[in-house]
């Protein structure tokens, strides 16, 4: 599998699956996001930009890395 020239600041960074404490939806985030991520489901947020490594504010399931 060939990486693609993507710029990301910090080497943590992961696929994070995480479950919304409101509906139960599961949804794969990325861990250093530069969005607000919103639940599809109920539109709650799940994680939240902070420039490094996001807030996750839902249930962190497992790391998809
Ligand atoms: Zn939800």
């Amino acid at each position: 599998m060939k990486r693609e020239r993507i710029l990301i600041p910090k080497p943590r960074s992961s696929f994070i699956l995480v479950q919304c404490k409101n509906c139960g939806n599961e949804q794969i985030i990325f861990s250093a996001t530069t969005h607000n991520i919103n639940c599809k489901v109920c539109g709650n947020l799940l994680a939240e930009r902070t420039g490094g490594v996001a807030e996750i504010y839902g249930i962190k399931l497992k790391r998809l890395d």
